[in-house]
């Protein structure tokens, strides 16, 4: 680098001071430096002439690192000011950078050998300081709702608008200074994209990046940054725009839930549309039999025709409720809140307190969680596996369990009972509608209980399966995606 500034180092040490002055002519050849070992060197130093840059311990024997800095500031705030710091305390040299230094250099072989481009870094960052505060340019960068941000060509930034502080959680563009962009990427993945993309050097790279916040939460941010080549006095550097897209992010996701659920009601539309044209059609056919056999019977009709009919219309009945209470729930808008589901469970009980008191049913609850779903969903979700489990218990008194369990993602609820269990070939079949394993006469039902269920779980973004064994009991599991304000 030619035309380096007049020089000033402050260091009480003479040892170090010809180090550095060693090293400063070996980057940069002849330039001038003058020294400042004491308090009266320095003070005659800082009125003497106008330094460009000036090389410092952070804590002299006569002045703290704090007063130094202000000092520094008000004497030449035109220079760059690079700290030099033992390299055993890495806290000196960040609370340097705080106290307004622009760069720092650790006093040991490896530190040293950074002297070139800590200077260069500092000397542009000094530059950018004093020539672009006041400019219309600058005043419109720092109003922009986006963040902006200019990095050195290995991303380390050196300039930042508030926007950008603000997005990261920081007070001021100043305290984005000297820190790598890879620091602010949480996923690993995205730092090596990151590198290799400046690495390549193509002219725009563009990211879909998730940042570290200052408080430990993260942003979704679209990185958006144009490599500027090297001129004469101004170093290679990024330039970078950074846009908040949590909010877009979010709606993706919300969208796929409801496109993943649209898919989901086509297919349970289909269902539907199967079960209406032939289940419906066997209780039709025996009320079509039965009034051709009254017909028959010119008008007097038998005791057996009536019955008949009277059998088929209630099936009629009873199958097309459930079609009704099944598409009831598909027109419901889920309203989702807090639900605790242990109240949820308690009320499902007192709901079912005939059918357990006369089945003399054992019922285990664990502990359950407030969990963000639809209330009213939750409760006909239990209280459906809950009567299915007292009604299929076969000879012995059930055994119920509900409990739950979390992972990071999701909660699996679980209804587990000590009944006849099911056929392994039919546990995804009894899931359908109007499925049922036993006849009217041998056990009733609507066969539409564990649909609504289905249906329940896939609204809620989750799943429901059965894990059994004939003559073993069932157990039945739901999983639902945990939401960020769940609490256990
Ligand atoms: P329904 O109980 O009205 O028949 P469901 O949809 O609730 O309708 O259940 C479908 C079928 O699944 C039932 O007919 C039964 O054969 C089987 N089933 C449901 N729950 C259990 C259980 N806990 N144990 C054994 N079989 C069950």
């Amino acid at each position: 680098m030619k035309h380096l500034p007049p020089i000033l180092v402050i260091d009480d040490n003479q040892h170090d001071r010809d180090l550095l002055s060693l090293v400063i002519k070996g980057a940069f050849g002849d330039v001038a430096i003058d020294m400042a070992d004491d308090a009266a060197s320095m003070t005659r130093a800082l009125t003497d002439r106008p330094y460009g840059l000036v090389m410092t311990e952070f804590t002299l024997p006569w002045i703290s690192g704090e007063q130094l800095m202000d000092l520094l500031r008000e004497k030449l705030p035109e220079a760059a000011v690079v700290v030099i710091t033992g390299g055993d305390d890495p806290g000196v040299a960040s609370l340097a950078l705080r106290f307004g230094a622009d760069g720092f250099i650790t006093k040991d072989p490896q530190g040293l050998s950074t002297v070139e481009e800590v200077v260069r870094t500092a000397l542009y960052w000094s530059r950018r300081r004093r020539t672009k505060e006041d400019t219309t340019s600058r005043r419109i960068v720092d109003g922009l709702p986006v963040g902006v941000f200019v990095a050195d060509d290995r991303g380390v930034i050196l300039d930042a608008n508030p926007s950008l502080a603000t997005m990261l959680g920081y007070q001021r563009p100043a305290d984005l200074a000297h820190r790598p962009i890879q620091h602010f990427l949480v996923d690993p993945a995205a730092v090596r994209g990151f590198e290799a993309a400046i690495a390549t050097g193509s002219p725009v790279v563009e990211l879909e990046v998730e940042l570290h916040q200052r408080d430990g939460t993260s942003l979704w941010a679209r990185l958006r940054m144009r490599p500027a080549p090297a001129t004469k006095g101004m170093p290679a550097r990024l330039n970078g725009l950074v846009e908040d897209i949590s909010d877009y992010r979010r709606a993706l996701g919300e969208l796929d839930h409801r496109s993943h659920d649209l898919d989901q009601s086509a297919k349970d539309l289909e269902e539907l549309a199967y079960v209406v044209s032939h289940d419906l059609q066997q209780p039709l056919d025996v009320l079509a039999r039965a009034l051709d056999q009254i017909d028959a019977e010119n008008g007097a009709a038998s005791p057996v025709s009536l019955s008949q009919a009277r059998r088929g219309a209630a099936a009629l009945e009873r199958m097309l409720g459930s079609v009704l209470r099944l598409t009831r729930l598909e027109r419901q808008d889920l309203d989702l809140g807090p639900v605790d589901l242990e109240r949820v469970v308690e009320r499902v009980l007192d709901l079912l307190e005939a059918e357990i008191e006369a089945s003399a049913a054992a019922i285990s609850i664990e502990a359950l969680p407030t969990i963000v779903a639809d209330e009213g969903q939750m409760e006909q979700l239990f209280q459906n596996l809950i009567s299915n489990a007292i009604k299929y218990s076969g000879d012995v008194e059930p055994k119920i369990r509900i409990s739950a369990t979390e992972s990071p993602q999701e909660w699996r609820l679980t209804v587990s009972d000590s009944g006849i269990g099911i056929d392994p070939a039919a546990t995804d079949r009894v899931f359908k509608m109007f499925q049922r394993l036993h006849t009217q006469e041998e056990i009733p039902g609507s066969g539409i209980g564990l649909a609504v269920c289905r249906r329940i779980a896939s609204r809620h973004g989750g799943r429901i399966w059965v894990e059994s064994r004939p003559n073993d009991g069932s157990a039945f599991h739901i999983t639902i995606p945990r939401e960020e304000s769940d609490q256990s």
